[in-house]
């Protein structure tokens, strides 16, 4: 059992994923929690907060260029916003699947932004695009003793362990 247990966290993938103030307006935290909870994912981070503007252009900076930052900036400040991590098999990449491309206009019906979001600027969640860009927002978001070491009883039911 210890081996499995193991195994599983060197396999572990985690991201960050965060529904952004306009999810959290529009009452949609249970319903984006509930996508990964259902496709298999754990949650092993979960936490509320209000954004500063420094902690936004840091979690965005490989946008500052853009003529959009400034509003992406107040965007993600302009209310409260809910951080977690999530982790499982590929989790970033099907954590971005269970989003929907970043325009909600061209997101697939059946994804967070295709069901929920009509403008690019009100795109409802933030996922990692990178397991590097993960691990970076993670330590921003989380601090060491904030993300939660645990393994469902399920595992075996969603993951082929031998
Ligand atoms: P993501 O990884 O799909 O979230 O997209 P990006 O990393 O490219 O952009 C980060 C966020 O900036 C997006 O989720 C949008 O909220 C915002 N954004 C991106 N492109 C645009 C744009 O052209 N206009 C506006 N207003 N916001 C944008
Ligand atoms: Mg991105």
């Amino acid at each position: 059992a210890e081996g499995k247990r193991l195994r599983l966290q060197a396999h572990a993938e985690s991201t960050y994923i965060m529904v952004k103030p306009d999810g959290v307006q529009r009452g949609l935290v249970g319903e984006i929690i509930s996508r990964f909870e259902r496709k298999g994912y754990t949650l092993k981070g979960l936490q509320m907060c209000i954004c500063d503007k420094a902690k936004a252009e840091e979690h965005y900076k490989d946008l500052a260029g853009k003529p959009f930052f400034p509003n992406l900036v107040e965007y993600i400040c302009s209310g409260p916003v809910v951080c977690m991590i999530w982790e499982g098999t590929d989790v970033v990449k099907a954590g971005r699947n269970l989003i929907g491309v970043t325009n909600p206009t061209d997101a697939a019906p059946g994804t967070i932004r295709g069901d929920f979001g009509v403008e690019v600027g009100r795109n409802l969640v933030h996922g990692s695009d990178s397991i590097e860009n993960g691990a970076r927002e993670i330590a921003l978001w989380f601090g060491s003793e904030e993300a939660v070491e645990w393994e469902p009883t399920m595992t075996p039911w969603i993951k082929e362990l031998n």
